[in-house]
């Protein structure tokens, strides 16, 4: 997919539009699968992007699921996984939506103590489940998006586990795996491995265990000088470190993890118009027909995202503040390079596959844009464009 595509596919299907590439996905589901021995198991974290075309396509690549609510897992079923291939790894939910992923035959993961005892006691050794451990190993590029630490509330604190032990030798619960996911964008490999060594610490108290999942927390580079997790790397102190343990103990359990962006984000890219050129006394902004209601990202994490400018690649180099149109700060990009940009220029933002539409909103009423796939070397719109009447849908008029 190159640039004269996307300029295709904004002609065609309009702007704002995310574009999703799935070579891309491939691409990287392949280097991430071939660092790790065949018996690893990958679990696409849908909540990155969860297009049920999307879903399907990476069902197809052989991977797994990983759920954090009970929507994603049906969708993950309707996409084709098996229940075997879904993990439900919810926060904060309530014992109903667990009844619920365990009708459904998935792989159940519990995060707190209140629900642990609840479902123990109810279900005592006749539904395995998985534990989320909080190892509280500090881990992440920005503190929205660490989980380990010693405030997040993800997880069953290590510090509490003898009364993990506790409800499970008392109930008779049956603790099939251990789950940890400390953060994403976790540039230091050795933190895997200083998650790792915590796990196999665990397995001792835990004689059932058939899996251990470590969570994800891959880094994909946005700017230019960034690094990808070097996947190759991990793979061998990884299995280094589990195929010593295996021998030394004589225990046996699969690994798992659960890339989410590492597997999407790069093959997103989101398309927008310049809509005004805004020269103030301090800076040039270009307005985009798009805000932070479809690409929260910049605002929320103050990420950084890539922006070119398709229609004029060999205009001057200027530098431009890149705005959205809601009512509210709405900043995309500061003091960015970009060829010179004209009113009606459409512009292209990289690295925006993972959180971008799935965090999208109508906030200023503004619509939903549309999702287009690159499947093969054709365009297939997979979402369309949200329109008016959307917007009153679910509403009651009462007046
Ligand atoms: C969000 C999430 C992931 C994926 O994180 P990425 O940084 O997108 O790879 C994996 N596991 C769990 C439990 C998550 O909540």
């Amino acid at each position: 997919m190159n640039n004269q595509d996307l300029l295709k596919i904004a002609e065609e299907y309009g702007t704002p539009v995310y574009v999703y590439n799935t070579e891309k996905i491939q691409e990287q589901y392949k280097k991430l699968s071939s660092s790790f021995d065949e018996k690893t198991r990958f679990f696409y974290a849908a909540k990155a992007l969860t297009n049920i075309n999307i879903l399907k396509y990476v069902q197809t690549l052989g991977a797994n699921v990983d759920c954090v609510s009970i929507n994603e897992v049906k969708l993950g079923l309707k996409a084709g996984f098996t229940p075997d291939r879904i993990l439900f790894t919810p926060n904060c939910v309530d014992i109903t939506e667990i009844e619920e992923a365990m009708k459904l035959g998935v792989h159940v993961n519990i995060d707190n103590i209140s629900i642990l005892e609840q479902f123990g006691n109810k279900y005592g050794d006749s539904y395995p489940i998985f534990i989320r451990i909080n190892p509280h190993i500090f881990a992440g590029g920005n503190y929205k998006i660490s989980t380990g630490h010693i405030d997040s509330k993800f997880g069953i604190s290590i510090h509490q586990l003898r009364h993990i032990i506790r409800i499970v030798k008392t109930t008779g619960v049956r603790v099939e795996g251990l789950h940890m996911h400390t953060g994403s964008e976790i540039k230091d490999i050795d933190v895997f491995i200083q998650g790792l060594e915590i796990m196999f610490q665990l397995i001792e108290d835990f004689p059932n265990i058939k899996y251990i999942d470590m969570g994800s927390g891959f880094k994909v580079p946005y700017q230019d000088g960034e690094m990808e997790t070097d996947v190759k790397a991990l793979g061998k102190k990884v299995l280094k470190a589990v195929n010593q343990f295996k021998k030394e103990t004589g225990k046996d359990f699969e690994l798992w993890f659960e890339p989410g962006k590492y597997l999407v984000s790069d093959c997103g890219t989101f398309l927008v118009r310049a809509n005004v050129i805004k020269q103030t006394t301090a800076t040039v902004f270009v307005g985009v027909n798009t805000g932070f209601n479809h690409l929260i990202r910049p605002m929320f994490y103050d990420s950084y995202h890539k922006i070119e400018n398709l229609t004029n690649a060999k205009g001057k180099e200027r530098i431009y503040t890149v705005v959205g149109n809601i009512c509210e700060t709405d900043t995309f990009a500061w003091d960015r390079k970009i060829n010179e940009v004209r009113e009606g220029d459409i512009l292209v933002f990289r690295n925006a596959g993972a959180y971008g539409f799935e965090m999208s909103s109508n906030f200023n009423s503004r619509l939903k844009p549309a999702e287009v796939m690159f499947h093969e070397g054709k365009a297939h719109l997979i979402r369309q464009r949200e329109v008016f009447e959307d917007l009153l849908k679910n509403q009651i008029e009462v007046l």
